[in-house]
């Protein structure tokens, strides 16, 4: 079985080919600049990356293209489109309603439509995306797969917001998490790795990337996460604030003389990483700005790795208790600085650090990085949402052509 994973946003369109087989990802690459200038599509197969120049207007153009360097006799994987079985698509936010992955029709879409307001950069694209392959490939069945479904088992006390019950049942305002598909895969992988059912534990999962989330999760379902009705809510991440008094806004308003729409944007985009060091919310530049010892690099990872302890805190508190803990993503998976700010400072929990653990993991792997004697593990796991996404699809597919 093959399923071709789409993730769009607003100008691009990633995607990954998998042979479900062996899961093994075939062909993947990315259609940049769509309804821009310059666009154009990066494909990598066989080992080899080629870079096509094209006018892609919108989605369904560069969905088209797609199909057709897949197809295509020099480099592409397959024969004909029709090898394609399925296409998951990444949905950012399924609202309160879609709490399963599901296959799309008329009315997903509509409903999907309907989400605008509460996930403005992602719904537009993430629907373009979908309509693009119904358009260009109408025989192959399209299945989304929602960032927020994983966390739709959130209590009530813990996805409401103490504002009033209007705002929830006028406009749907609560907390609904993102990332939902990493954290169940994470969690997933880190049951095994300790043994437990994954539906017989408690783990707190922590993604920590340019956007960034920690979930807490009983038996198998998301009890809490850290992000909120939009990812703006939570850890300190690459460009968003994370947890922040609301009244700050109206303060800052009042002293800037933006409108909230700027405030909104600085929190969303200017704020983080790149907010505290004044020059980048990249990882990778502020550990070489760490290593230098440049103070503004060594205040953003104690800020950032003290909210993900109290977090881990908060969420331990919340699930009496915890099994195992991990890292994965972007940061989480490459950071061993960060970690290490985090882990030397759970002695309450009995988690013992191993250090040399921590800095020898290869990029890509998993592994434990505390001790045997370690009252609770803490791994790093590398998340796959693509796959996870595959496998998700090809569960809808076949539990449909079963009824
Ligand atoms: P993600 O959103 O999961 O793709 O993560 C992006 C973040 O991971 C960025 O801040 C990157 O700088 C960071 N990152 C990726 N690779 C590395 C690396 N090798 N070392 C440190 N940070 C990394």
């Amino acid at each position: 079985m093959k399923v071709l994973v789409v993730n769009a946003g607003s100008s691009s369109l990633k995607y990954q080919l998998f042979d479900m087989d062996t899961e093994e990802v075939i062909a993947k690459g990315n259609a940049e600049r769509i309804g821009l200038d310059g666009s154009f599509l990066k494909h990598k197969a066989n080992g080899v990356e080629t870079i096509l120049k094209k006018e892609l207007p919108n989605h369904a153009e560069a969905i088209a293209l797609i199909l057709e360097t897949l197809t295509d006799a020099q480099i592409g994987v397959i024969k004909d489109i029709k090898e394609i079985d399925a296409i998951g698509h990444r949905v950012v936010h399924g609202g309160e309603h879609y709490t399963e992955p599901c296959l799309v029709n008329q009315k997903v879409i509509d409903d999907l439509r309907g989400l605008v307001d509460l996930a403005p950069l992602h719904a537009v694209p993430n629907t373009d995306g979908i309509i693009g392959c119904m358009q260009v490939a109408p025989q192959i069945p399209n299945v989304t797969v929602f960032d927020t479904a994983f966390h739709s088992t959130m209590p009530d006390y813990a996805y409401l917001y103490g504002v009033p019950m209007q705002y929830y049942r006028d406009y749907a305002v609560r907390r609904y998490g993102a990332h939902g598909t990493s954290h169940k895969f994470v969690g997933q992988k880190l049951a095994e790795y300790i043994g437990m059912p994954f539906d017989k534990c408690k783990l707190v999962t922590c993604h920590i990337g340019n956007g960034s989330s920690i979930t807490a999760i009983n038996n198998g379902k998301c009890i809490d996460t850290s992000m909120g009705m939009t990812p703006l809510e939570g850890l300190i991440m690459g460009t968003r604030c994370g947890d922040i008094d609301a009244n700050v806004i109206q303060y800052l308003c009042k002293k800037t003389g933006y409108d909230v729409n700027k405030i909104t944007q600085i929190l969303n985009k200017e704020s983080g990483l790149l907010g505290i060091t004044e020059k980048s919310s990249d990882m990778r530049d502020i550990c070489e700005m760490y290593a230098r010892g440049e103070k503004p690099a060594v205040l953003a990872l104690e800020m950032l790795a003290y909210r993900i302890r109290k977090y881990i805190g908060s969420y331990v508190a919340a699930l009496d208790g915890v099994d195992a803990i991990c890292f994965t993503a972007g940061i989480g998976e490459n950071t061993p600085e960060l970690r290490e700010m985090v882990l030397t400072n759970l002695n309450y929990l009995g988690v013992k650090f191993d250090k040399d653990a921590n800095y020898s993991i290869p990029r890509g792997d998993d592994g434990l990085i505390t001790t045997k004697d370690s009252a609770i593990p803490v791994y790093v796991i590398s998340t796959n949402e693509e796959l996870a996404i595959a496998r998700e699809t090809v569960d809808v597919v076949l539990r449909k052509f079963q009824k």
